[in-house]
């Protein structure tokens, strides 16, 4: 089209009403939730921007499907239709269907885990690193240099570091390799994408030393718009093409369909190995359920057949990566300091930046986290030391390298106004940014304690 607005390719159908709460109220519903925004009803929320991940919405297509969805124990017409799409899609051998992302994780690295084993990714996960780290193996994380510098641009700042990768496969022992993740879009790396070369140059060396190499593929269809447009031998490629190029580098993936798959719920794990297969087959069966469903509803599974179809519309993805860059870009405009170029689903702020006067002992995300509820009942995720920190011997604070706060943006869900708001209540957030105080945990758990932690403001 020749006009420079590009607005969403739907129309609403069905909508969902948001309370509006005045700031007095959210005061109040933030300390009763600890200052932990996960702790919050989702009606104390008005803006909800702590995940993209199963928070899509679905089209009148997929809703459809849901209607014709066959909940047939074994051998259902909606496995077959959701593996058809995946075969396609993935071109691996054996697919099975799990309830989310982590169960797919949890029963690969379970097998391919266990102590005396590395795992290295880009940037593993936290569920990735926690499913890994249970089993007693260790996961390192090496995202090539720029990827730390939030402010530094480079069109793929997902990929992985390719001399550190061999360093540590050499040094470990290729045998002691669990495997090699590589995450597309780099979640936790601020939703950068990982350019075909890199996931070239990630197989070759995985093939010189006969290593798994997996993809965590959640995002692959906006990946694959990366790649499209700024990684110039692919330019004439469908998105599809791209995503089936990449899929064919490794030996499987794991997905979350609750991202790229369009729906609230779902995975998969699809795997080329046939032993290794059947290792997991066995593991599914005891937690997840059998091979035709893993987790999963027939009306899941239709619906998940459903997005990762849609999820390639030229249209869609345009709209997808254009409307998530506008709010970036537009904060940029205003000084906010944040990671750059702005990744596919979400727009990662640098609190350290951004509080200079808090030090990352007290979580300058956290911080930042609660004034956009408080100011505007904008709800974001620490993706900085509450999420990744670690303690010393000496019970200190190993920080994460970088203190994100990430605003990430559910699918097809918020319209161009709503951004707008998000956009004025970052002016606000500026006004006073030289008087917000730092935060201290109170409670935590040993695992992915940031769900659950208690904080208090200092
Ligand atoms: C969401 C996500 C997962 C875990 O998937 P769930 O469906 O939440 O269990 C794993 N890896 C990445 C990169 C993700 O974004």
């Amino acid at each position: 089209m020749n006009y420079k607005t590009i607005f969403e390719p739907f129309r609403i159908k069905s909508i969902e009403p948001i309370t509006i709460t005045t700031e007095d109220q959210r005061n109040s519903y933030l300390e009763k939730a600890y200052y932990n925004p996960f702790l919050l009803d989702s009606d104390q929320v008005m803006i909800d921007l702590l995940t993209d991940s199963g928070t899509s919405a679905m089209s009148a297509n997929q809703w459809a499907g849901m209607m014709i969805g066959d909940e047939s124990y074994a051998g259902a017409k909606s496995w077959n239709h959701m593996h058809s799409v995946i075969k396609d899609l993935t071109g691996y051998h054996h697919i099975l269907p799990t309830h989310q992302g982590r169960a797919a994780e949890r029963i690969l690295y379970t097998l391919l885990g266990g102590n005396g084993k590395t795992f290295i990714s880009n940037t593993h996960f936290d569920t990735t690193r926690a499913n890994i780290e249970y089993t007693g193996a260790e996961a390192i994380d090496i995202p090539i240099p720029e990827a730390t510098h939030p402010q530094e641009i480079h069109p793929f700042k997902g990929n992985m570091d390719i001399e550190k990768l061999e360093e540590i496969i050499k040094e470990k022992k290729p045998e002691n390799i669990g495997c090699v993740i590589l995450t597309v879009t780099n979640n936790s790396g601020g939703g950068q994408p990982v350019s075909m070369k890199n996931a070239k140059d990630v197989r070759s060396i995985c093939k010189k030393y006969n290593v798994n190499f997996f993809l965590d593929c959640c995002r692959i269809a906006e990946n694959s718009y990366f790649i499209k447009h700024r990684e110039k031998e692919y330019e004439s490629k469908t998105y599809k093409e791209i995503a089936q190029e990449m899929f064919s580098l490794a030996d499987g993936a794991v997905m979350s369909a609750k991202k790229d798959g369009l729906v609230n719920m779902g995975g998969f794990l699809a795997i080329e190995d046939e032993k290794l297969s059947e290792k997991c087959s066995n593991l599914l069966i005891i937690t997840e359920g059998f091979t035709t469903y893993g987790g999963l509803s027939g009306r899941d599974m239709e619906a998940i057949a459903i997005g990762l179809k849609e999820i390639f519309e030229p249209d869609y993805l345009l709209y997808r990566i254009v409307s998530t860059a506008y709010l970036g870009e537009n904060l940029h405009k205003m000084g906010v300091p944040l990671m750059l170029p702005i990744g596919g689903h979400a727009v990662y702020i640098d609190s350290k930046e951004l509080y200079p006067q808090i030090p990352v002992e007290q979580y300058p995300g956290q911080a930042l986290v609660c004034e956009l509820y408080l100011k505007g009942g904008v709800r974001a995720v620490e993706i900085g030391s509450v999420m990744f920190g670690k303690y010393s011997e000496k019970n200190k604070l190993i920080p994460a390298s970088m203190e994100l706060v990430r605003l990430a943006i559910p699918r097809r869900v918020y319209t161009q106004s709503h951004i707008e708001y998000v956009i004025e209540v970052f002016e606000k957030i500026l006004e006073d940014k030289d008087k917000v105080r730092g935060m201290e945990i109170t409670f935590e758990t040993l695992f992915l304690r940031h769900f659950t932690a208690h904080f208090k403001r200092l």
